[in-house]
């Protein structure tokens, strides 16, 4: 399967899932636009190291997506876009009547309004070129809650409203929209606090991996980066040219439950 000669923008990507994602765009073959909001000298030779990896171009173009103007800009400065994959994202974990009102301003802005800032910009693009996939990187939390995330929980029930809208409006398109929703993903984030949970609770790695952290996920595994690169894959490919407007859980049956 090729997506090659396709312009691929992946937002957040200088880490985690989205960096997962656009490796595997970039080895199905699309020319990959990397971003975040930092524009250190690592950011560019993740760029550099991806395109000399998988023989496609890849920039990394700046953008702090918590501006509608800094979203629409990433996409007029990558000047195409058949695939979108709208990723970034935060977190703050507070009871709702302590929240932060900056922090839930800032979880929605990056979380739910840069998806629409980003797919209103690129659906003309999209439309020009006959052909488009938007995927957007949702959460388990974008089909359940959990106590103490209230901002997050709306921002991603809200981009699963927003893909199916998207889905309809360009329903009679070559363009699809769908939302992946991933459970506990083992991210270079989530590793990081495996160490301080094993201490916490007294407990070797696997226990805590398995009693602690996995345990609303019952596969009691972890995604991987890698798995949400090969599901987004997958919808830009013909077999999923009729998946539109739908989420895609890869969460260890999570949402099951
Ligand atoms: P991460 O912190 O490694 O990645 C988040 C990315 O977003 C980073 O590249 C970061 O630089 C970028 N970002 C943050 N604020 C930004 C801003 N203002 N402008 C531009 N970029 C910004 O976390 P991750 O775990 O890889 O999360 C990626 C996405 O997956 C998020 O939307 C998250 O909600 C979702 N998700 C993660 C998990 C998980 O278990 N890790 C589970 C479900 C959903």
């Amino acid at each position: 399967m090729t997506l090659s000669g396709k312009t691929a923008i992946v937002t957040g990507s200088n880490s985690g899932i989205g960096l997962g994602i656009a490796q595997e765009l970039a080895r199905a073959g699309a020319n990959v636009v990397l971003n975040s909001f930092t524009d250190r000298a690592e950011d560019h030779a993740l760029a550099a190291d991806m395109a000399q990896e998988h023989g496609v171009r890849v920039r990394y173009i700046k953008a702090d997506l918590s501006s509608a103007d800094a979203c629409r800009g990433l996409i007029a400065e990558a000047g195409a876009c058949d695939i979108l994959v709208n990723n970034a994202g935060i977190q703050h974990v507070a009871p709702v009547d302590q929240f932060p009102v900056e922090k839930w301003d800032a979880i929605i802005a990056i979380n739910l309004s840069s998806a629409f800032h980003t797919t209103a910009a690129a659906l003309p693009m999209m439309r020009a070129a006959g052909w488009g996939r938007i995927v957007n990187i949702a959460s388990a939390h974008g089909l359940t809650a959990s106590p103490y995330k209230s901002a997050y929980v709306a921002a991603k029930h809200g981009v699963v409203g927003l893909t199916k809208t998207v889905a309809l409006e360009t329903a009679e398109e070559a363009i699809t929209c769908n939302a992946i929703c991933p459970g506990y993903v083992l991210t270079p984030l989530v590793e990081a606090q495996i160490p301080d949970q094993m201490k916490a609770h007294g407990m070797d790695r696997e226990t805590v991996i398995r009693e602690v952290m996995l345990a609303r996920q019952p596969s009691r595994q972890f995604a991987t980066v890698e798995q949400l690169g090969g599901t987004t894959v997958f919808l830009c490919s013909e077999a999923a040219a009729q998946i539109t407007g739908t989420t895609i859980s890869v969460d260890g049956g999570w949402t099951a439950l």
